[in-house]
């Protein structure tokens, strides 16, 4: 699906030489290299605080615990992610409320989202599914009508943008109260381990994130409220230090490899190509079809033993899973997510992907299906 290797052999000589330079400096944990990453980012995304931590789960949690949530806020997120999302708040003791997604963009329903609103409700927390964003507009107007805070997952988004109705435009993640992403290696920014960060423009959460990642430390060995331990070690900053620069570059491949199976796959009846919404351009950390003919795992059975690699994101509703099963299970509340985990099929999608292996892959698509 990932082609890593290839990304790395491009850039090796930077890549090992940022990493030689941490083994010079020997300040594995807190180093220069760290500091610097954060500025960077923040540069990149035009946001004022960048706080880096050990991964996106951990940058998930840490958000919800700085908000002072306390058991039985119901936090509202969508049935259809990857189980990080929800696991955070089940841990913190709070009441995932989960909605469903609209059918074509997979991203949280604006509907759905008005409805499951309740005086109870704390945060919401949209994901920006598969690289491209959710309906911020319409999600913040919401949140700000109800005062609920907004955690934006940006996870799989990192440089997707943003266009306002007025035709401004932001960077996926600095729109809401805090926004995380991972920088696990698969990312379309991935470092060579695990790595996170949470962005925000407002001072005082900034310090109490910071505060939280460390051991929920103010001051050296003062503890004003309880923390957690992580932090994106200096090796892993330092290997971001040298790959944020090609961030765009990295999309915009992700975007041509795309716009090449968009051609493909036009006029096909049993099969429909991402729609990007007019509010977001897409950064594809996935490329994700729907087969519509009932033959979804036929073909995913198909391409393996054709060796193409292909992926069913997500091939279970959350609401479903035993560790999320909800108290509230009326199935007509997932009717869009209970399609999609029937028709989800997700082709190789990475930065060095090669106009023979695209010419392969479509065309070995498309004779099974015609
Ligand atoms: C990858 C991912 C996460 C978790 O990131 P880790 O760094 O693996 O903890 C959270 N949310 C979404 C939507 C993801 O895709």
């Amino acid at each position: 699906m990932v082609d890593l290797k290839s990304q790395y052999l491009d850039i090796k000589e930077d890549i090992d030489y940022s990493i030689q330079q941490v083994l010079d400096h020997t300040s594995f944990i807190n180093g220069p290299q760290v500091t610097t990453f954060k500025k960077n980012l923040e540069d990149y995304l035009q946001v004022k605080h960048v706080i880096p931590c050990g991964n996106g789960t951990d940058a998930l949690q840490i958000s919800l615990m700085a908000l002072g949530l306390r058991p039985g806020d119901e936090v509202i997120t969508v049935d259809f992610t990857f189980a990080a999302t929800v696991e955070v708040i089940k841990l913190l003791g709070l009441t995932p409320v989960l909605i469903d997604v609209e059918i074509d963009s997979f991203n949280m329903s604006i509907s759905a989202l008005e409805r499951a609103i309740t005086p109870n409700t704390k945060a919401i927390v949209p994901v920006h599914l598969f690289g491209q964003c959710a309906n911020m507009e319409a999600i913040l107007n919401l949140a700000k009508k109800h005062r609920i805070h907004v955690i934006e997952d940006t996870a799989q988004a990192l440089g997707a943008e943003y266009i306002f109705e007025d035709g401004t435009t932001k960077k996926a993640g600095t729109m809401g109260t805090i926004g995380t992403t991972s920088f696990f290696p698969s990312k379309n920014l991935g470092c060579y381990g695990d790595g996170g960060a949470m962005f925000t423009n407002d001072d005082e959460l900034a310090v109490k994130l910071k505060g939280i990642s460390n051991h929920g430390m103010s001051q050296k060995y003062y503890y004003d409220v309880v923390g957690i331990n992580s932090r994106l070690d200096s090796i892993q900053a330092n290997i971001l230090n040298t790959k944020l620069p090609y961030l765009n570059i990295y999309n915009n491949k992700r975007q041509q490899a795309a716009t090449f199976y968009n051609r493909a796959f036009t006029d096909i009846d049993s099969l429909i190509t991402p729609k990007t919404s007019t509010f977001s351009n897409h950064v594809f950390h996935q490329y994700t079809l729907r087969i519509t003919n009932g033959k979804r795992d036929e073909l995913h059975e198909y391409l393996k033993s054709q060796n193409i690699p292909n992926a069913i994101y997500y091939p279970v509703p959350l609401h479903t899973q035993k560790a999320y099963a909800q108290e509230y299970r009326d199935e007509g509340n997932y009717i869009n997510t209970n399609t999609l985990v029937q028709q989800v099929i997700s082709l190789p999608m990475h930065t060095a992907l090669e106009l023979e292996q695209l010419e392969f892959i479509t065309k070995t698509i498309l004779t099974y299906l015609k």
